[in-house]
């Protein structure tokens, strides 16, 4: 689903130049939750950013559903976007609108018929189990709502791989435990391959099959989650 062949990124700024990844190399499954955990800077948002194609590497390769990335032409990568959902820590919603205009969205910008649309929403709502919210503005809901909302609107393209990024950073423990149980489930029964990134080790041992540890841009252990941190 996703290989990471020796790719680095570096960024060159005020304070000189910054080696964000550094030789690093994954390989996630169709089928894995695969987790990459590290400290802030680790370089765990460039390699999401990476695997989404909003960065390029520097060098290396960066292949997803088949596709190597610098190959593609923009419709291509538009295309394979489609089949990748992101869940943000954030949310990133549209905090004055009700929650079926901020799952229907992406579909809207597609020029999705209305019809389809509504059973879209219909659908994943049922998924994140949030159908009584449908009519509710965002602003109303708590956070592990919201974050219910974020991943049905990710699931509406109905994409092959979800990438997190630190979607339970901002929850407390028992709704992080809730949310990591719906992307188990999504997982599980829907085949989603899901690659997450977060400095929560709770969370990569609830939900992850594979683990990559990062610091400093390199990845400094991989493996499963059993061989890497031992059992619980
Ligand atoms: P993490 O997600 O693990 O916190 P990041 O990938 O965001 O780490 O950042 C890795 C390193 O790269 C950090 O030192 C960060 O400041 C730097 N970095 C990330 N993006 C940029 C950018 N666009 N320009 C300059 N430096 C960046
Ligand atoms: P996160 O903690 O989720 O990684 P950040 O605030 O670190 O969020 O980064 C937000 C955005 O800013 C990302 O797109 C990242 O690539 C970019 N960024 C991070 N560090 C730097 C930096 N030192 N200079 C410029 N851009 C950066």
């Amino acid at each position: 689903m996703i290989q990471i062949e020796h790719v680095s990124k570096t960024f060159s700024g005020k304070y000189g130049t910054v080696h964000a990844l550094d030789d690093v190399s994954i390989h996630v499954e169709k089928g894995d939750i695969c987790g990459i955990i590290g400290f802030s800077g680790a370089g765990k948002s460039t390699l999401i950013r990476l695997v989404n194609g909003l960065e390029t590497a520097d060098s290396g390769k960066v292949t997803v559903c088949g596709k190597e990335l610098s190959t593609l032409k923009k419709p291509e990568l538009r295309a394979l976007r489609r089949k990748i959902g992101m869940v943000f820590q954030q949310f990133n919603l549209l905090e004055s609108k009700t929650v079926y205009h901020n799952i229907a969205l992406p579909l809207i910008l597609a020029k999705t018929p209305k019809v389809e649309i509504d059973k879209k929403v219909k659908e994943v709502l049922k998924i994140v189990e949030l159908e009584d919210k449908k009519d509710t503005y965002i602003s109303q809901l708590s956070g592990g709502q919201k974050q219910r909302v974020g991943i049905a609107r990710a699931l509406t393209t109905d994409p092959e791989l979800l990438l997190c990024d630190e979607a339970t950073s901002a929850l407390d423990p028992q709704t992080t435990e809730s949310i990591l149980k719906l992307l188990k489930k999504i997982n599980r029964k829907m085949g989603v391959t899901i690659l997450l990134i977060t400095h929560q080790m709770q969370v990569v041992q609830m939900i992850c099959n594979k683990v990559a540890v990062m610091e400093s841009g390199k990845i400094v252990e991989s493996g499963s989650v059993l061989e890497v941190f031992g059992s619980p």
